[in-house]
């Protein structure tokens, strides 16, 4: 099969729900992808925030092949070596969360703090903020705020209301003693990346505790030393209620998990499951993906290398950026126009980069990628946002 007869195939029999790039990728490495002729491409969207550690990890490699002869299924009612040790791992990464829910993506993990919440508290309402992206299926869906995600699947599950990001006001307005939850993204991904501040994360904390409410922190994009801490709320001082993260969880595994905190009561055998959470694949996957982020220090890399990727980008003369900002490697470039035909441009110069919107560059490199290759990815931006395109 050649290359336009793969993208023809996939056009032709695919749902139809994702824009098809005509470029076809078999191989990645680190921070690279590669097409079937070897063209190497600096990958800055991680498949979304998936790739943390790079792709194609020896080590993920390694337990993968040794946890797939050795148990791939068993299901959580019968306990397991790899997601005991899971268990113990990823609960030590928050102080005050030590319990945890398996799943298989964001969105489940969503679900599943959404139900949690409404089963604890015995109340309905949840509050979510405008610009917010928690996924696509129905509880999900409807914390998510942006109509285009929206539109044509009312209706949506009720007692959903969305307030100002970054507003405490509006914040302290909404919560009631009806609110089971207040759900945010410290750093808002999809929504054009805003990064939270402190004194709002702080006061969202207090708000849920004075009005008996939970707080739910969405992680999945923002977790894995993304944003330079493990997760994005340790910038904040703050232990969330209920935190979600998948993503980068299982080093590229599908995974999610929803960590647990001790007001979230209720739990009760039957209440909520998964068929494939908590398998023995993933867990081996996230136990030695949680080992490399340790071992390789990734949240420290990302931290200095989003520093030094952020100044440089500052440092670019073009009248077309309004505004850099971001955490650690979970940076936007808004600019003046439409984003889309300079992603296009930074394709055909071997640099796959993501939206955030409409006017939002995203850049979400895997990271290890190197000092060399954010030098570039910052000369081939300088040269390509200074060009005027229609
Ligand atoms: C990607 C994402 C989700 C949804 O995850 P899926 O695995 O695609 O269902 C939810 N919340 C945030 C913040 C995300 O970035």
């Amino acid at each position: 099969m050649n290359d336009n007869e793969i993208f023809a195939i996939e056009n032709k029999h695919s749902s139809g729900t994702y824009t098809k790039q005509p470029l076809v990728i078999v191989r990645g490495q680190g921070a690279s992808l590669f097409t079937a002729d070897g063209t190497e491409y600096l990958d800055c969207s991680s498949g979304h925030g998936v790739a943390n550690l790079g792709h194609a990890h020896p080590k993920i490699a390694e337990a993968l092949y040794k946890q797939a002869s050795t148990l791939v299924t068993l299901f959580e009612t019968f306990p397991n070596d790899q997601r005991a040790m899971l268990m113990e791992k990823i609960t030590s990464l928050v102080d005050g969360l030590d319990r945890v829910f398996f799943c298989n993506s964001g969105t489940e993990a969503v679900e599943a703090a959404l139900k949690f919440a409404r089963l604890s508290t015995g109340r309905k309402n949840v509050i979510a903020a405008k610009r917010a992206f928690h996924g696509r299926t129905y509880g999900s869906l409807s914390a998510t705020f942006n109509k285009k995600y929206r539109e044509g699947f009312e209706p949506l599950v009720p007692g959903f209301s969305h307030v100002a990001y970054n507003n405490i006001e509006a914040l302290d307005k909404a919560v009631t003693d009806e609110t089971a939850a207040v759900i945010l993204e410290v750093v808002q991904g999809e929504g054009g990346v805003y990064p939270a501040n402190k004194e709002y994360i702080q006061e969202a904390r207090r708000i849920c505790d004075e009005r008996g409410a939970l707080f739910i922190v969405d992680e999945i994009q923002t977790g894995f030393g993304r944003t330079g801490k493990m997760f994005a709320i340790q910038h904040f001082g703050v232990t969330p209620d209920l935190l979600t993260c998948a993503k980068s969880l299982a080093g590229g595994v599908p995974m999610g998990a929803v960590l647990i905190g001790k007001k979230v009561q209720n739990l009760t055998p039957g209440v909520h499951g998964s068929t494939f959470g908590g398998n023995p694949l993933s867990c081996a996957a996230a136990n030695t993906a949680l080992t490399i982020m340790e071992d390789e220090d990734l949240p420290g890399q990302a931290e200095a290398k989003g520093n030094y990727l952020i100044e440089k980008l500052k440092k670019i003369e073009s009248s077309n950026i309004r505004e850099v900002r971001g955490l650690g490697l979970m940076i936007g470039i808004e600019i003046k126009q439409k984003v889309s035909p300079y992603i296009k441009i930074l394709q055909e110069k071997k640099i796959i980069v993501l939206n955030a919107g409409m006017t939002v560059i995203r850049l979400l490199p895997p990271l290890v990628i190197s000092y060399e290759q954010i030098d570039h990815l910052v000369d081939v931006l300088a040269e390509v946002l200074n060009m005027v395109v229609e």
